[in-house]
C-alpha cells in the first residue's frame, strides 16, 4: 500500500482537505498516523475490531497489549465505561484534554480485540489541535497505540513514523509539534485506590492533589526491577528500545563522565562505534564517541521531549554501543528513567 503524507501548514482550507481525508480513510477502516501532545499516535475505528487488528499487524504489536481510545468529549466516557465514578471525573476535569489516560470498567460495545481482552478500557482526551481536530472530524472513537514498529523507541517526529510504517498504513498527518516526548501517564480508576501503571508527564503528586491515596504499581517502582507482572500489559515488554547496546552510567557528574569517557574509548579501540547522550551541562566533557545532548538537567522535560528522538538518530548512526548518563527519580525524570531502564534492558553501571 502507498502511505500518504500531508503536512498541516495553518492554512485552514488546506488543512480541512487533511482532516476530511484522513476521517475518509478512518471511517472506511483504515489507518492513519496523526501527532498528539505526547507521541505519534497510529489510529484506526476503535469500535470496528477489524480496523483495529490492522494496528496490531502494522505496528507487530502482541494481541494483548491492549490500546487507548482517544475521546474529545468527556461524555464518551458514558458511551464507553459502565462505570464512571467520582474519581474519573475528577481526574478529567483537573487534567483533559492532556497527557492522562484513565483505565475504566467497559462497555460492551468497546470490542476485546482493542482491550486484549481484559473487561477495562483505557481512554485518554488529548490537547493537541490536531489530534482533537481528527477525532472531532471523524465523529469516532479513536484506538491509538504509538506509532512505531513494536520495540522501537515511540515516533516523535513524521520522519520516524515513515521509518518504521512507511507501506503499512493508509495515511499519515505530519505536523511536528509534538511536545512532551513520552507517552502519557495511565492510572487504574477500577479499584478503590487509583494506581498509576505506567509514569509520564503528570506526576504522582499531581494525581494525589486531586485524588489523595495514589499508589504506583510494584512492577514499575524503580523501572521493574521486581517479579511483579505489571498491569498495564504492554510494561512488560522490553520496548522503547534502540537497536545499538545500552548501558546507564549513574553516580557523581564528574564520575560518569570519566567512566564513559574511558568504556568509550576502550570500545573505540576495539573498533566499535560509540554513542553518548549526555546533557546540555555535560555535553563539552565528553572526548570521544558520538556525542548528543537530550536536554538540561535544569529542566527535566527537555529530556522527555528529545529522548526518543536522541536514541533514533543514534540508530541512523548505526553505533554498536550507546552510554546515557542517568536522571532522577523523581517527577518527569521518574517517567524518563522508566523507559530508559527499559530501553537499557536494566544494564546500569553504578560508579
Ligand atoms: P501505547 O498506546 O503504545 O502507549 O500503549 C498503551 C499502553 O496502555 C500499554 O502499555 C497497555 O498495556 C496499556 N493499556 C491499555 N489498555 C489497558 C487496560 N485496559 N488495562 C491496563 N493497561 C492498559
Ligand atoms: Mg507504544
Amino acid at each position: 500500500m502507498e502511505t500518504i503524507i500531508l503536512e498541516i501548514s495553518g492554512n485552514n482550507k488546506k488543512d480541512e482537505e487533511i482532516y476530511s481525508k484522513a476521517a475518509e480513510i478512518l471511517k472506511k477502516g483504515g489507518l492513519v498516523a496523526f501527532p498528539t501532545e505526547t507521541v505519534y499516535g497510529l489510529g484506526a475505528n476503535a469500535l470496528d475490531p477489524k480496523a483495529s487488528r490492522k494496528i496490531y499487524a502494522a505496528k507487530g504489536r502482541p494481541s494483548d497489549n491492549p490500546l487507548i481510545v482517544h475521546i474529545a468529549d468527556v461524555s464518551a466516557l458514558y458511551d464507553l465505561s459502565v462505570d464512571v465514578n467520582e474519581m474519573a471525573l475528577k481526574v478529567a476535569d483537573e487534567f483533559w484534554p492532556g497527557p492522562l489516560t484513565m483505565i475504566l470498567k467497559k462497555k460492551n460495545i468497546v470490542p476485546n480485540e482493542i482491550t486484549g481482552g481484559l473487561g477495562t478500557v483505557a481512554i485518554r482526551m488529548p490537547s493537541h489541535p490536531t489530534a482533537r481536530h481528527l477525532i472531532e472530524r471523524s465523529g469516532l472513537y479513536i484506538a491509538a497505540p504509538s506509532a512505531n514498529t513494536s520495540q522501537h523507541p515511540s515516533p516523535t517526529k513524521a520522519k520516524h513514523v515513515m521509518k518504521d510504517l512507511n507501506g503499512k498504513i493508509d495515511m499519515i498527518i505530519k505536523d511536528d509539534t509534538v511536545d512532551i516526548g513520552i507517552e502519557s501517564t495511565i492510572v487504574d480508576l477500577t479499584g478503590d485506590i487509583p494506581i498509576i501503571l505506567r509514569p509520564g508527564y503528570i506526576t504522582k503528586e499531581m494525581l494525589g492533589k486531586v485524588l489523595g491515596k495514589v499508589e504506583v504499581d510494584m512492577a514499575i517502582v524503580e523501572g521493574g526491577v521486581t517479579s511483579a507482572v505489571p498491569k498495564a500489559p504492554g510494561m512488560k515488554y522490553k520496548h522503547y528500545a534502540p537497536q545499538a547496546d545500552l548501558t546507564i552510567v549513574e553516580g557523581k557528574e564528574t564520575d560518569v563522565i570519566a567512566k564513559i569517557n574511558s568504556i568509550a574509548r576502550e570500545k573505540i579501540t576495539k573498533g566499535f562505534k560509540i554513542g553518548i547522550m549526555s546533557t546540555d551541562e555535560s555535553f563539552h566533557r565528553y572526548t570521544q564517541g558520538d556525542v548528543r545532548s537530550v536536554g538540561t538537567r535544569s529542566d527535566e522535560a527537555t529530556v522527555a521531549k528529545h529522548l526518543y528522538e536522541v536514541l533514533r538518530e543514534f540508530d541512523e548512526l548505526e553505533v554498536d554501543y550507546i552510554y546515557s548518563e542517568g536522571f532522577s527519580r523523581d517527577n518527569v525524570g521518574q517517567a524518563v528513567m522508566n523507559r530508559l531502564i527499559k530501553a537499557a534492558g536494566h544494564t546500569i553501571i553504578n560508579v
